[in-house]
């Protein structure tokens, strides 16, 4: 309890320390809260045998640690402000919700602003991946002169440190003579960092919270191992990983395994939240339980999708398997940067693997078809378009178009024609265009669906519906907002094309029969650019369509603002105990 005490106490001190920046009060959080729904998932695990059983609890256990790594990755003293807050009496329920919404003392508020809710500081570009709040002017700067350390400054998993980091690093590194090993040139690379930057892998920079979690995936394993060979393979490798850093191994046998009823994404592959450069995975973990039935049912729509790449408008064309290893799960519960109500992920991303073993896709159903989530998406759409389009948004829609923007992940250059991962040619435009690029397959690939007698014309038009509310803001994106810029993008693109247009009444009109020329038209500018690797086109086509206007954009925004009861998700997990 003492402990506790002081640990408060220090948060108190960081009140001054960062001046103006005050704990947010009840006035403040209640607003937030109100306009937060709360989505409590609980999928049936009696189906389960009890070694499947104890593997979920081992899996779910392995969360808490890499949900803390996500914590103090996003910021550096998410931590202490959190075990503050969790010590004050009376108990603050209010920001321990709003802490959970967001995962670290940083709000994003009514307005879109993100704004700290303890008395932190303010968010950074760099996040804690960096030294805090560097300029990338700097890392720039210093890359031109020591481009030898290029690779590992920009490497996914590598925390940049500057030269006052280099003895506790040198000190970290010798407690851990298992790290030394795996990664022999790491000490002189510390060394050499008194020059100015250097990187450290995750693995030793995480390396109690990965050895938590790592020692909870080795349980999991055990737990299945007579009876699921390829998932217990998978969870020993990945635990590996943490120590090498690299996630070949895990990856190979996650993407190419065949596992009974469970899969779990375990590990940091996303970028979205590093503002600096676009390259620093976060840390995710997903437990998931598979539908059997609708995971059969789909990869039997899946024949043809060759014929699909071939027809997008880029060349040379790259051959793609036909069996992708794609699969219908309910969420048991998810951590880190996972956590929240994605409805599908694509992994891995790394070039390098992608190309030895293509990418597993996890279509999240309990999201997808949750009925609060497209309550919401309805009041919004019904809100945005004209009267006699209210009736056309389909749930069904959603569906198939998220299938089809993961699939659109799998096609498309994978490199620049030079050689380049698309990350190191775009880069901070990277993101944007990778999920641009998705969206417009999944719309390109509609027509060909409709074609081949996969899709009716009514599930052509959910899809097509969907592609549409898709591009709707409630609120102008920010500038690193990579999917709301790329939705805003593609709207300004259909109403400059005619796909649509402003009715009397200030809301969008559908002309569903330009869809095919717009989508493809549009697709071939982000493949040629992808192609080219042309970072300064990147811009300029981001420069072009991310306008927003008081007249049209903020109005609609205004529109669908007006219908919502709630701005927030906060996703709870009965597995959890929640
Ligand atoms: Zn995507």
């Amino acid at each position: 309890m003492l402990r506790r005490r002081m640990l408060a106490g220090l948060a108190l001190t960081s009140v001054t320390a960062f001046g103006a920046v005050r704990e947010w009060g009840p006035d403040q959080t209640r607003p937030i809260l109100e306009k937060t729904l709360v989505v409590r998932l609980a999928p049936g695990l009696d189906h389960l045998s009890p070694g499947e059983r104890k593997a979920v609890a081992e899996l779910v256990a392995a969360g808490a640690p890499l949900q803390r790594i996500y914590e103090q990755q996003l910021h550096r003293h998410a931590l202490t402000a959190y075990r503050a807050l969790e010590a004050r009496r009376p108990v603050r329920e209010d920001l321990l919700s709003l802490y959970r919404l967001w995962q670290g003392p940083i709000a994003t508020d009514l307005d879109n602003r993100r704004e700290p809710f303890l008395p932190v500081e303010p968010t950074v570009p760099s996040k804690n991946v960096y030294p805090w709040g560097v300029a990338k002017e700097r890392v720039e700067a210093f890359l031109t002169t020591h481009e030898a350390a290029r690779d590992d400054i920009l490497n996914g998993r590598t925390v940049v440190r500057e030269a006052a980091d280099v003895p506790r690093d040198l000190a970290a590194l010798a407690a851990r003579p298992d790290l030394a090993a795996l990664h022999p040139s790491l000490k002189a690379r510390i060394r050499a960092g008194s020059s100015g930057f250097y990187a450290i892998p995750y693995a030793l920079a995480y390396a109690a919270e990965l050895d938590e979690a790592g020692g909870h995936l080795l349980e999991a394993a055990r737990a299945v191992r007579s009876e699921d060979e390829d998932l217990a393979d998978y969870l020993a490798n990945r635990r590996r990983d943490f120590l090498t850093n690299d996630y070949e191994s895990g990856d190979a046998s996650w993407i190419m395994g065949s596992f009974r009823n469970l899969n779990a994404q375990i590990g940091s592959f996303e970028t979205y939240d590093d503002e600096l450069f676009g390259v620093k995975s976060f840390m995710s973990h997903s437990v998931l339980v598979r539908d059997a039935e609708r995971t059969r049912t789909l990869q039997a729509t899946l024949r043809g999708i060759q014929s699909i790449e071939d027809a997008l408008p880029y060349e040379p064309h790259r051959r793609v398997r036909e069996n992708i290893p794609v699969g219908v799960y309910n969420v048991v519960a998810d951590f880190g940067q996972a956590r929240g109500t994605n409805t599908a992920s694509i992994l891995p991303n790394e070039a390098r693997i992608t190309r030895r073993y293509g990418r597993t896709i996890l279509l999240r159903y309990n999201l997808m078809t949750h009925p609060d989530l497209f309550a919401i998406s309805q009041a919004a759409w019904t809100a945005a378009v004209a009267p006699e389009h209210a009736g056309d948004l389909g749930q069904e829609g959603s569906f198939y178009r998220t299938l089809w923007h993961e699939i659109g992940h799998y096609l498309g250059p994978d490199r620049d024609r030079s050689g380049r991962d698309l990350d190191q040619a775009l880069q901070e435009d990277a993101d944007l265009f990778a999920e641009l690029k998705s969206d417009l397959v999944s719309l390109f690939a509609a027509q060909a669906l409709h074609r081949s007698g996969d899709y009716d014309d009514a599930r052509l038009k959910d899809v097509y519906a969907g592609g549409i509310l898709r591009t709707l803001q409630k609120n102008q994106p920010r500038r690193g907002q990579p999917y709301q810029t790329m939705q805003l993008i593609q709207m300004n693109y259909f109403l400059e094309k005619g796909l649509l247009e402003l009715d009397g009444a200030g809301r969008l009109r559908i002309h569903y029969a330009r869809y095919p020329e717009v989508v493809a038209s549009m697709l071939e500018k982000v493949l040629a650019i992808q192609a080219a690797g042309d970072k300064p086109a990147a811009d300029a086509l981001i420069d072009r369509y991310d306008t927003w206007t008081e007249e049209l954009h903020e109005r609609l925004g205004q529109a669908m603002r007006a219908t919502e009861r709630y701005r927030y998700r906060l996703v709870r997990y009965q597995a959890l105990g929640e």
